[in-house]
């Protein structure tokens, strides 16, 4: 087994790995860099591109759907097109809801003259690959290719979002363990990831959140519990808040947390608006309720009560108190959660309360770091933010303990890191030393083939 992390790099965000098992090739992710714009934001091939011959892929392993995960897949797939696609049936569902949407929005881009490139596919590309997709079930054991009959390849649940996976990858008696992006406790809907049963040889692991002294004390419970207060304090005064939110995971655990402190009397019974296709990624929650490992398996979505946000009928309501948790979660120019930050800065009653991560260089960070009075710069109309900022932390990653708990019972000769935010895969291989000193570590560099056929 030989393993080349081709992303994320250091500035670009778009996940792709490259698996090669005896004779078989296997792409791991497929994603894009969401803060990019048309063709920069694909993930770059790096050795695949040069070497096409020594780098044969016989699949794609889509981990789960978020797009820097998954959507360059019609663009991979039409470069290897004898590739097949695994994944599990969620997280096709969800991924082909993202694709069409992202294809007809890069689309109108393009006519706008928004993008600088035009759409490298469309939803009927995305139609097309239907007929690729091998779907998978989770601890279901699988030889999917039949010029390595000695590779087998189980999916295990990663609790990250809807339809999220893990491997498991076995050839001639060795075991390799990969997560994309990972979850080892439970969040609010879904469950906490499992993970093989037996020791494995290799870990190959995430590190996102592992620099972060703040996830690995988080307690989700006090965590709701801030949330909740802050939620009351706003409602008092007759204040509204935003909570910018990805359209996928994030949102439908804030709408279940929202929907069980207002069922509990915890906060009062604010209306709370959604972006539609969150809604709709809702609907698909529920779908797969009695399928998924979930908390609670009878709990639907559509018995809670909201109303969805549609700005250009119904504009930005302000009056009462509302709760908007629409997307984006980065506040993108003219996003939803970007035309409502406008209406709330200038006004100290209401509250913008970030609930995910912010990269550097967007719109969400500027504020998230801005101080009161500070002007914020709507596309030239420069406000000065009074409103209330706060951040609560929701992660749905797996922590520093999470992880080091994860190789404690996963019991590796090796472990290699996959670079996460800051120093979070150095931190991640100091702490899994300083518990196992006999674990040889290794961190993942873009472009660096690493030999894992050996201890
Ligand atoms: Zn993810």
């Amino acid at each position: 087994m030989y393993f080349t992390l081709l992303g994320p790099t250091g500035n670009h965000d778009a996940h792709l790995r490259y698996l090669g098992v005896g004779r078989a090739g296997l792409l791991l992710e497929a994603g894009l860099d969401p803060m990019r714009d048309g063709h920069a934001a694909l993930p770059r091939l790096g050795p695949l591109e040069d070497h096409a011959d020594y780098y044969p892929v016989d699949a794609i392993l889509l981990s789960h759907a978020h797009m820097d995960h998954m959507a360059a897949v019609p663009v991979l797939a039409a470069r290897w097109p004898h590739a097949q696609i695994l994944c599990t049936e969620a997280t096709w569902r969800l991924a082909r809801v993202q694709l069409c949407r992202h294809a007809t929005l890069w689309a109108e881009a393009w006519e706008a003259g928004e993008s600088q490139d035009e759409a490298l596919y469309g939803p009927a590309d995305v139609q097309e690959l239907e007929a690729r997709v091998r779907l998978v079930e989770r601890g279901e054991r699988i030889n999917p290719i039949a010029s390595e009959p000695g590779l087998f390849l189980t999916p295990l649940d990663a609790g990250h979002i809807l339809g999220s996976c893990s491997w498991l990858v076995e050839h001639e008696g060795r075991r390799l363990f990969y997560t994309a992006d990972v979850c080892g406790r439970p969040q609010s809907v879904i469950q906490g990831a499992v993970y093989p049963p037996q020791p494995v040889d290799v870990v190959l692991s995430e590190s996102t959140v592992a620099w972060s002294p703040r996830h690995a004390a988080l307690s989700r419970r006090d965590e709701i519990e801030r949330l909740a207060l802050a939620l009351r304090e706003v409602a008092a005064v007759g204040g509204s808040v935003l909570m910018p939110v990805f359209n996928m995971g994030r949102a439908q655990e804030l709408l279940f947390i929202l929907h069980s402190l207002k069922r509990k009397g915890r906060i009062p019974p604010l209306p709370v608006y959604v972006g539609r296709r969150a809604w709709e990624i809702a609907q698909l929650y529920d779908h797969f309720a009695t399928r998924d490992r979930r908390l609670l398996p009878d709990f639907k979505f559509h018995e809670t009560m909201v109303d969805v946000l549609d700005l250009e009928e119904d504009g930005v309501e302000l009056e009462g108190s509302r709760i908007f948790l629409v997307p984006s979660g980065m506040m993108q120019p003219r996003s939803a959660s970007w035309q409502v930050a406008r209406q709330l800065v200038p006004l100290p009653l209401h509250a913008i309360f970030f609930v995910g991560h912010a990269a550097g260089g967007s719109f969400a960070k500027q504020v998230m770091q801005s101080e009161s009075g500070d002007l914020l710069d709507f596309e030239g109309q420069r406000l000065p933010r009074h409103c209330r900022v706060e951040t609560f932390l929701f992660s749905s990653h797996s922590s520093l303990p999470e992880l080091l708990e994860m190789v404690k019972r996963l019991k590796p000769a090796r472990l290699v890191a996959l670079p996460g935010r800051k120093d979070s895969a150095e931190r991640l291989l100091e702490a899994a030393r300083g518990q196992d000193p006999a674990l040889a570590t290794e961190l993942a560099m873009p472009g660096v083939e690493l030999d894992l056929s050996a201890p």
